[in-house]
């Protein structure tokens, strides 16, 4: 069984839905930069306040600061599934140094593949009740912009965040930051890339089976 495994793709691949699933399923710990993050702000400490700075202004982490939590919640695991970390080869290359110091190879890198348009569509589909919170999308739900929350028979709206502008660029940092990191996983011989297309249930199965095997 593949224990120490990291989860790359661009938004809306389904990363932390699967990270949560495979980490529930395996009883593996499993958790991103921005958990982490957000975990040390709610607590006040130094690394929070560090991070809230960032967020403020609209930035991206710097490297130093996501090799400081990762490194602090890695320390004593000897499993784990880290989801959108590494985001730069920067900081894959300190990962990997951090994990040698270890002595914990990674087993596998999966690289959660999905084109361009339909991240556009994925994101851009994506409706949340302005009343109880609930997420859905237009794409594997069967709501339009119209329908009232199956839930809760509230209104729902996009997210502000999700317009096209925002998404151009995440895109685009994918694309120039993330996408590399995948490269370097390659070279390496730890990527396997997984094309998520299917849907949620199908790419489970898949990533199931695959992290069943021996690393
Ligand atoms: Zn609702």
């Amino acid at each position: 069984m593949k224990q120490r495994v990291v989860l790359l793709g661009p938004p809306a691949s389904g990363k932390g839905t699967q990270a949560a699933l495979l980490g529930a399923t395996f009883a593996i710990p499993h958790t991103s930069t921005g958990e982490m993050l957000r975990r040390e702000r709610a607590a006040g400490t130094a690394l929070g306040l560090d991070a809230d700075s960032y967020t403020r202004q609209g930035l991206l982490f710097p490297d130093s600061l996501a090799l400081k939590v990762v490194e602090q919640w890695i320390d004593g695991r000897h499993r784990f599934l880290l989801d959108g970390f590494p985001r730069t080869v920067s900081q894959a290359q300190a990962f990997d140094r951090m994990l040698q110091e270890r002595h914990l190879p990674l087993d596998v890198v999966y690289l959660l593949d999905l084109s361009d348009t339909e991240v556009r569509r994925r994101m851009l589909g994506r409706l949340t009740c302005e009343s109880c919170g609930a997420v859905y999308n237009t794409q594997f739900h069967k709501i339009t912009g119209d329908s009232p929350c199956p839930k809760c028979g509230g209104h729902l709206a996009r997210r502000a965040d999700d317009t096209e502008e925002a998404l151009d660029h995440r895109l685009e940092q994918y694309h120039t930051l993330t996408a590399p990191v995948a490269t370097h996983y390659s070279d390496l011989g730890l990527l396997k890339t997984i094309d998520v297309t299917p849907g949620r249930d199908e790419v489970f199965q898949t990533l199931y089976a695959d992290m069943k095997e021996a690393a």
